[in-house]
């Protein structure tokens, strides 16, 4: 098999590279977790909460050497840590949550009957996940699928290889059975096969549409439900009442943090007229504090995006826009790190338009356009104007009138005054053409079981 490759953002080295398992090797990892699940969830609830627990706090123990590789592997600068917060959080939260969603719900207990609903764990769960928050993105899934009592098999990103092993290492310190939890490097081929041959019961997928596009088909005729959490090009809408420093504070945060890729990044941004030059204006010194450079340096508050591939997708992007006419607010020059590579200037565009693919399209990176629009209703039909909804973050001081808005957005989640953020008892989900399926909050438990029936009559 063709080795996988690893480039290192921060200076374009190979900084590792893994011998994909081959197709028989594979079947044979999916083998072990199949024979691994019914002992597994035979376990009680509480081991197999108290393991999962354990094997995020070693996780947590290293993180000097996660964070350092994070940096290599993706470019975050080390000064923002690792993903522990959120993944301590969404751990502890779906822990709590368990057992009064994973009980039986009584609907009789009579001297003639029991009669309850069950939740059965699926059997073995398949993640398949992406670099941008790499440990966040498989925590969502991993925790309540094995809480549930499944077994998984995970396979990372390329562009994030050790990520899968730190996991995998963390775990079966702390207890995890080696064939409850594993991950495995496969290629494309592979990963389509073992689905298609319905490997799975259950298969997570984070990524881009197309990729997801690609696990719907390998799945089609198994009957191998699909969890599909795909992209996003979520909108900021700056009402007239809005506090404007906390807006431009939060919206251009959620632009450029991790160098604009985040799922839920704020890609574009639509402001009332009333409030649209102060906005621009502040915006635009907000970015300009920004420091590009190597993530290693302390200094550095923005690092290279994750691969110059991606920096040529922003790049091409922005002078598209640029020539039709769009008008960058930010001068290349500002940011001499700037290398024509991964490492990219964040632009603020103004004079954009939806016929621009840079306010349709996906970006996955640090640049963001604004909008002049005149009310609520324009706002609106701007921010639906997308195939994407995952999140839609609202700033105004009316909270009536921004759950109003709200029920008109065609989203997953609606925020009022923040962005760019998940809540572990909130489902994470989303609609059109960013996925199906939701995790964390109970209903993240509901994915990864089935619900079974019983009905018992008394002699
Ligand atoms: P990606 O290229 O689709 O890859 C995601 C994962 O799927 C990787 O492990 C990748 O493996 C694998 N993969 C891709 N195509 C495949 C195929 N045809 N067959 C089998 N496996 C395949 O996405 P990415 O660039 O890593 O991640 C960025 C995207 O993820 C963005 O669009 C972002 O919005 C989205 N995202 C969404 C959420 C959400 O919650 N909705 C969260 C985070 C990210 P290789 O790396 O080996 O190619």
């Amino acid at each position: 098999m063709k080795p996988i490759q690893l480039i290192s953002p921060v200076d374009g080295s190979v900084y590792a590279e893994r011998v994909p398992l081959t197709p028989d090797a594979a079947k044979a990892a999916v083998a072990r977790a199949r024979a691994a699940q019914k002992g597994w969830a035979a376990r009680p609830l509480e081991e197999r909460i108290a393991l999962v627990k354990a094997g995020v706090a070693k996780l947590n123990e290293m993180a000097p050497v996660i964070v350092e590789e994070l940096a290599w592997q993706m470019g975050r600068p080390t000064r923002f840590g690792g993903e522990f917060g959120g993944v301590n959080a969404r751990t502890e939260y779906m822990s709590q949550i368990a057992a009064e969603t994973l009980a039986p719900k009584v609907v009789e207990d009579s001297d003639k009957f029991r009669r309850y609903l069950a939740r059965e764990a699926l059997g073995v769960v398949f993640i398949v996940a992406p670099w941008n928050y790499p440990y966040l993105t498989t925590i969502n899934t991993l925790v309540p699928a094995l809480i549930a009592g499944n077994t998984v098999v995970l396979k990372h990103a390329s562009q994030t290889l050790l990520v899968g092993e730190r996991l995998a290492e963390a775990f079966h310190a702390a207890g995890v059975p080696a064939d409850v939890f594993q991950n495995v490097v496969l290629d494309h081929a592979t990963t389509e096969a073992l689905i298609g041959a319905r490997a799975f019961n259950f298969v997570n997928f984070t990524g881009s549409v197309g990729g997801g596009a690609a696990i719907e088909r390998a799945a089609a005729g198994t009957f191998t439900p699909p969890g599909l959490e795909l992209g996003g090009k979520d909108p900021g809408y700056v009402r007239a009442d809005a506090d404007l420093d906390a807006a431009v504070d939060t919206l251009m945060d959620g632009a450029m943090f991790n160098a604009g890729q985040c799922c839920c990044g704020i890609e574009r941004i639509y402001v009332h007229e009333s409030l649209y030059d102060a906005f621009v204006e502040k915006a635009v010194a907000w970015v300009k504090a920004l420091k590009l450079g190597n993530p290693f340096d302390k200094e550095s508050t923005l690092g290279p995006m994750a691969n110059k591939r991606f920096a040529k997708v922003v790049r091409d992007q922005i002078a598209e826009a640029v020539a039709a006419g769009a008008k960058p607010l930010i001068d290349p020059a500002h940011f001499p790190a700037d290398d024509g590579g991964a490492y990219l200037a964040p632009q603020v565009l103004v004079n954009v338009d939806h016929s621009m693919r840079v306010m349709m399209e996906e970006s996955f990176g640090p640049v963001v356009g604004i909008m002049k629009v005149k009310d609520d209703a324009e706002a609106i039909r701007l921010m639906n104007d997308s195939p994407y909804g995952l999140t839609a973050s609202i700033w105004t001081r009316d909270y009536d009138t921004a759950a109003a808005i709200g029920a008109q957005i065609e989203t997953g989640t609606i925020f009022m005054n923040r962005a760019d953020y998940l809540d572990p008892a909130l489902c994470w989900t989303g609609c059109k053409d960013t996925g199906r399926g939701g995790s964390l909050s109970y209903l993240g438990f509901l994915s990864v079981t089935r619900p079974k029936s019983y009905h018992l009559k008394k002699v």
